[in-house]
C-alpha cells in the first residue's frame, strides 16, 4: 500500500495496533498465571479485559472508516512479547520474576501509548472526531495501566525482589 495521504498512513498504523492488541490478548493469560504478586496478577487480568475491549474499539474505528477490520503483523509487539517470554520461561525468585514481568509489560504499554498517540494525532488532523474519541479512550487505558504497573513495582515488587537476592552478593559500584 502506497502512502499517498495521511489517511493511508493512519490505516497502516491502525492495522498495526489492531494486530498488536490481538497478540497481547493471547499473551496476557500466561503473564497473569506467572505473576506471583496478587496485586500484579489482578492488574494484568484487568488489563486483559481492557485489551479485549480495545480490540473491539478498533473494530469500531475500521467500521467508521468504512473498511474491514484487518490487521497486519506487528513485528515490534511480536519482539516485545518474545522478550517477555524469556522472563516467564525462566526459573527464579518469584519477586524477581515479577519485577521482570512488570518491566516487560511496561515496554508493551509504552509501544501502545506511542502507537495510539500517533494515530490519534493523525485522526485529529483528518477531522475524524469519532475515531479520535475511540483512540483516546484506549490511549487513556494504556497510560493508566502503565502508571499502575510503576506503582506496583515501586510500591512493593522491586523491594521484595531486592530482598530475595539479599546475601547472594551485593551489587556494587566501583
Ligand atoms: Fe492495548
Ligand atoms: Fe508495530
Ligand atoms: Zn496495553
Amino acid at each position: 500500500m502506497a502512502f499517498d495521504s495521511l489517511q493511508d498512513l493512519l490505516v497502516h498504523e491502525l492495522k498495526d495496533i489492531y494486530n498488536a492488541e490481538q497478540q497481547i490478548v493471547k499473551a496476557l493469560p500466561k503473564m497473569v498465571k506467572s505473576a506471583d504478586n496478587p496485586t500484579l496478577a489482578q492488574a494484568l487480568q484487568t488489563h486483559l479485559r481492557e485489551t479485549e475491549n480495545q480490540v473491539s474499539r478498533l473494530e469500531q474505528v475500521f467500521e467508521r472508516l468504512g473498511m474491514p477490520a484487518r490487521g497486519k503483523k506487528c513485528k515490534g509487539m511480536e519482539g516485545l512479547l518474545e522478550e517477555g517470554k524469556e522472563v516467564l520461561d525462566e526459573d527464579g525468585a518469584p519477586a524477581v520474576k515479577d519485577a521482570g514481568i512488570i518491566g516487560a509489560a511496561q515496554k508493551v504499554e509504552h509501544y501502545e501509548i506511542s502507537a495510539y498517540g500517533t494515530a490519534k494525532s493523525m485522526a485529529e488532523l483528518l477531522g475524524l472526531s469519532q475515531v479520535v474519541e475511540l483512540l483516546d479512550a484506549s490511549l487513556q487505558e494504556e497510560v493508566a495501566a502503565d502508571e499502575l504497573l510503576t506503582h506496583i513495582a515501586e510500591g512493593q515488587v522491586n523491594e521484595m525482589a531486592l530482598q530475595a537476592g539479599a546475601g547472594r552478593g551485593q551489587a556494587s559500584e566501583s
